[in-house]
């Protein structure tokens, strides 16, 4: 990469994304550009014990619609368990943890398989990731899942994402998809999250039990009362239900996205919404999206070492709205790892900022000073020209 297309590439990716959601916020009119579409099992079964593959082509179809508009979607598929139960034809095996990884081993690459298949009718390439809970939490991985979902989308392949069920065990797993989702639009930077489900929103009741019961379109407090509304309510092969979707509206809208749930069923649903029709219900991102996401990125963590920079460097992240190079430190303490919290220093050893470093310590004795193109003839492996990305780092 030469030097000149890492400097545009540095100045505008962050800019870009703020200035198109300030316009956002002052005008609803200029629409997403990044939508994650979860799922859920009963959006994709129909209700019925088996994938609905007209169904699935159909929201394909939408999905492709957007992409064809320059929109980057990502898919949060459900349905494996489901699927392969189906494709073993319901063995009477008793319920366990074992016997449910298996149908999930043999369900996902089934699932994947239609989702390749009704991608490929738009000539549309998608690439499957698999996650657990330690893949967005734990910090090194963190980063990993996230260049790796970035470069897909920079790359117009569209993300097909699932928990990884097949080896996750309780303690490790996120559990749900719809806090799954919530946390991959986290890691996407999207500005949608759509809940597709087998209801049409939020209602101020039971639907089901009560025919007075209405469709709440905006909810801007997700507070006791709102909780209280959703139940405990599980939507039919699914693991989720209203709670769980409030859960995962509440960390995307700090996040930064506008999250709706909406039925799958309903018509062109997807392409609605998206082009901004009041659809479902609606939880507006909140305000200052990308202060707030740095704010979950970094709460609870420690700075485990420190990088001091030079003038030239000091300058660029203070004034110019840059990420950190390698070439502007001069000095490493402490012993960190890729994707620790890590206290950036100016000439003088004051606290400047605080960011997540790309960089081990180790590999940051090698590489100071250095320019980034030169980074991977000195470690042998390079994640990237930047030390601390710009989207990562709060200034004190
Ligand atoms: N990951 C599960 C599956 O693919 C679905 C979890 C959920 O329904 O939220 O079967």
């Amino acid at each position: 990469m030469t030097n000149e297309m890492e400097t545009a590439e540095l100045q505008l990716k962050p800019r870009a994304v703020i200035k198109q959601r300030q316009q956002r916020q002052q005008n609803r009119s200029v629409m997403y550009q990044r939508i994650v579409v979860k799922l859920g099992t009963s959006v994709l079964t129909g209700g019925s014990p088996q994938l609905d593959h007209p169904h699935m082509v159909e929201l394909v179809r939408q999905c492709a619609e957007l992409y064809r508009q320059g929109k980057d979607i990502v898919i949060c598929t459900s349905g494996a368990i489901a699927v392969g139960r189906h494709r073993l034809g319901f063995p009477n095996i008793p319920n366990t943890v074992t016997n449910k990884q298996m149908f999930a081993a043999v369900g996902q690459s089934r699932l994947m398989q239609m989702w390749e298949r009704y991608f490929e009718i738009y000539g549309i390439h998608v690439g499957q990731i698999l996650l657990t809970r330690a893949d967005v939490t734990n910090r090194r991985r963190y980063l990993n899942a996230r260049d790796t979902l970035h470069t897909l989308l920079d790359n117009r392949i569209v993300p097909v994402i699932n928990e990884n069920d097949a080896v996750a065990t309780e303690e490790i797993k996120v559990g749900d998809n719809d806090n799954l989702s919530a946390l991959v639009s986290t890691l996407a930077e999207a500005d949608l999250l759509l809940l597709l489900t087998d209801q049409p929103g939020l209602f101020t009741a039971d639907p089901r039990t009560n025919p007075d019961a209405q469709l709440i379109p905006e909810v801007n407090k997700i507070d006791e009362a709102v909780k209280a509304l959703a139940g405990g309510s599980v939507s039919g092969l699914g693991v989720g239900g209203m709670a769980t979707k409030l859960q995962a509206a509440d960390v995307a809208r700090r996040a930064g996205a506008d999250v709706v749930i909406a039925a799958g069923s309903a018509p062109s649903v997807i392409t609605r919404i998206a082009s901004g029709e009041s659809v479902g219900t609606r939880f507006p991102a909140l305000e200052n999206p990308l202060e707030n996401r740095k704010r979950w990125i970094f709460a609870g963590r420690k700075p485990k070492g420190c990088v001091v920079i030079d003038e030239g460097a000091a300058q660029a992240l203070l004034e110019n709205g840059r990420s950190l190079l390698p070439a502007g430190i001069t000095a490493v303490t402490g012993t960190f790892y890729r994707g620790d919290t890590i206290c950036i220093e100016g000439p003088d050893k004051q606290e400047l900022a605080r960011g997540i470093v790309r960089y081990s310590s180790g590999d940051l004795h090698q590489i100071a000073g250095l320019h980034s193109d030169q980074i991977e003839a000195r470690l042998g492996y390079a994640y990237g020209p930047v030390v601390v990305h710009r989207n990562d780092l709060i200034l004190l």
